[in-house]
């Protein structure tokens, strides 16, 4: 697989002080050369973050609209992320699914759409805690056949259990579904893609429990919530690949 990758996914959290502070800890932080580093400030800020944060690291988008921009009142359109410099956009959060309301055929509209001009998309899955007592562990890739390219995806594996609550998923939990996963892609996309499609795994990292998880074979990255908005305790997480 690929480079290692990590994220941080800086929800709907800060202010123009608080992130000010957490760039200039970014900025000054030592990161591993061979590891590809994205943050995800939320949309009023990406502009100031794009304008101070070292280019080190990339900017990704928490969502995007599912097709061109025009009347869509409330929205932000894929040409307007890319316009002010960001080359990711996080889709299919666990949060837009459950407390949004945002369903697998609409997240596959957008990230087939924002695929399709260029910029790379982070598609998050999980399943919740009741899902997983039932023996569901992931949700089928279903966004899969709307995907023209696979070169700029990003699958982050999110169990809904493990998002804030403190509870990761242990090693062996996580590495388990990546595998489901990578085999998914590879009976129903290709070989050459599960091989080569990163899979990272969110819910609770941390500086004290990433280098345990990275250590498994099927873990080619996190992205980070909570721990993402401390830029010191983030570092650590990016410098944890050995
Ligand atoms: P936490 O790291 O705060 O559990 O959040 C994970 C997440 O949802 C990242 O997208």
């Amino acid at each position: 697989t690929g480079k290692f990758f990590v994220g941080g996914n800086w929800k709907c959290n800060g202010t123009k002080d608080s992130i000010t502070k957490l760039v200039s800890d970014l900025n000054s932080s030592k990161l591993e050369p061979d590891v590809d580093v994205v943050v995800a400030p939320p949309f009023v800020y990406l502009d100031l973050v794009k304008n101070s944060l070292t280019d080190r690291i990339e900017l990704s988008s928490q969502n995007s609209w599912v097709g061109k921009g025009g009347a869509f009142t409330g929205e932000i359109s894929v040409e307007q992320l890319k316009d002010i410099g960001a080359k990711w956009v996080i889709l299919g959060h666990s949060e837009r699914r459950h407390i949004i309301g945002e369903e697998n055929e609409f997240i596959g509209k957008k990230a087939a759409y924002a695929l399709s001009e260029g910029l790379g998309v982070i598609a998050c899955i999980g399943e919740l805690l009741e899902e997983r007592e039932a023996g569901k562990t992931f949700d089928p890739l279903s966004f899969a056949d709307a995907v023209p390219s696979w070169d700029n995806i990003v699958i982050a594996y999110e169990p809904v259990w493990a998002i804030g609550t403190g509870k990761v998923a242990t090693p062996q939990q996580a590495q388990e579904v990546h595998v489901a996963v990578r085999d998914w892609l590879k009976n129903n996309v290709s070989a050459e893609v599960a091989s080569k499609t990163r899979i990272i795994y969110g819910g609770s990292v941390n500086g004290g429990n990433s280098t345990e998880l990275a250590k498994q074979e099927d873990i080619d990255g996190f992205l980070v919530g909570g721990a993402s908005l401390k830029g010191p305790e983030f570092a650590t997480i990016v410098n944890s690949v050995t």
